[in-house]
């Protein structure tokens, strides 16, 4: 029976690909920080399901600046292989907070692969970096060589964890990949990403509950995939024969505005009656467009994005319906 280990296995990609991997029959090690929350909502079907929790899925407390609690459960749990999810992932809060975005995801990431690389059983990684390090792009779409040139602190240290993966890959021979993924989304969201603050707040205005959404800037245009996608392609990546660096993204971008609109039609209201525009929600530097190249992704893992944004924003809409309403719970899609 195959094992890997996840960081990050509360957040939206982690609890996708805890579903992925026990489908495929590995046991499952969840790396989780203390909380003064039990609550993992987003885990919730397999923590109470008792064929798998505590037979297939573990979950071990570690924060990512504490090396010696990583380096003990790498050592007991011998994991083939090593998913690196977790990480401050917000890039507006990554100005506010840019130390400790950096510490945790550039240093976190370097000291994980030096635990690895001591490994006898050279576990293999996959570290999930972001379209984030291109800053804003000369070229469009970006594919995986295209310049870095971050414009956030978020930005600059995804942009040194993944040289150093490739740093790794290429002076040690460690089977260490980089996903290099563009925006996904998912009723798994965290109510502080744009998507999922539109899609809560139309269903929330829907059912009277709200009158107005407040956004930034609506002429931001992303390239949003859906994450249940790319947590499977973060799989596939590690079961290629040699280890590299995939860009997965949908290869179609959209604006705020757009996003906002599709969400509200499905419930049958007009965006501009609802949104307003506040500066407070700006970012100090933001990428206008992004659009991702994941053709390499196609013709060597056969991985491309089915999902595109109208499916997207519908399901996310759907479920935050049923959500407020109290007939889904937060897990089921
Ligand atoms: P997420 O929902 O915010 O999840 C982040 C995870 O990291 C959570 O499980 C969180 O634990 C954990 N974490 C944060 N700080 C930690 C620490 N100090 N020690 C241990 N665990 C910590 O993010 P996501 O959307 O799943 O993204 C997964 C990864 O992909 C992130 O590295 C993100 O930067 C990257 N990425 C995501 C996207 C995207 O569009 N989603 C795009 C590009 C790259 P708690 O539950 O305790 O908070």
């Amino acid at each position: 029976m195959r094992s890997a280990i996840i960081t990050g296995i509360t957040g939206q990609d982690g609890s996708y690909l805890c579903e992925v991997l026990l489908n495929k029959g590995y046991v499952v090690h969840g790396i989780v920080r203390r909380s003064s929350s039990l609550e993992r909502p987003r885990l919730l079907s397999q923590y109470n399901n008792t064929e798998i929790y505590g037979k297939r899925l573990f979950l071990h407390y570690a924060d990512l600046s504490d090396t010696t609690s990583i380096r003990r459960i790498i050592a007991q749990t011998k994991p083939d292989e090593f998913y690196h999810l977790a990480g401050q992932s917000h890039v507006g809060l990554s100005f506010e907070i840019p130390e400790s975005t950096c510490e945790l995801t550039a240093m976190g990431t370097l000291r994980i692969m030096e635990i690895l690389r001591d490994q006898p059983n050279n576990p293999k990684l996959l570290h999930a970096s972001s379209r984030e390090i291109f800053g804003t792009p000369k070229i469009s779409p970006q594919d995986e060589y295209t310049p870095q040139n971050p414009n956030s602190p978020y930005g600059c240290a995804k942009a040194f964890a993944t040289q150093m993966v490739r740093v790794y890959r290429e002076s040690h021979g460690s089977f260490f990949c980089n996903a290099i993924c563009y925006n996904h989304e998912s009723p798994r969201r965290a109510e502080n990403f744009v998507t999922r603050k539109i899609t809560l707040a139309v269903a929330r205005i829907k059912l009277g509950l709200q009158s107005k959404l407040m956004l930034g800037s609506v002429d931001s245009a992303r390239d949003w995939g859906y994450a249940k996608e790319y947590a499977e392609a973060m799989w596939l990546i590690l079961q290629h024969a040699s280890p590299d660096d995939y860009v997965l993204a949908t290869g179609t971008s959209h604006t705020v505005r757009e996003f906002a609109q599709i969400a509200f039609e499905h419930v049958g209201l007009d965006w501009q009656q609802h949104v307003e525009l506040d500066k407070r929600f700006v970012r100090p530097a933001d990428a206008a467009s992004l659009l991702g190249d994941a053709s390499k992704a196609e013709r060597i893992l056969g991985w491309k994005a089915k999902t595109h944004l109208h499916e997207l924003v519908r399901l996310m809409v759907d479920h935050d319906m049923k959500l407020l309403a109290g007939t889904q719970p937060m897990t089921d899609q």
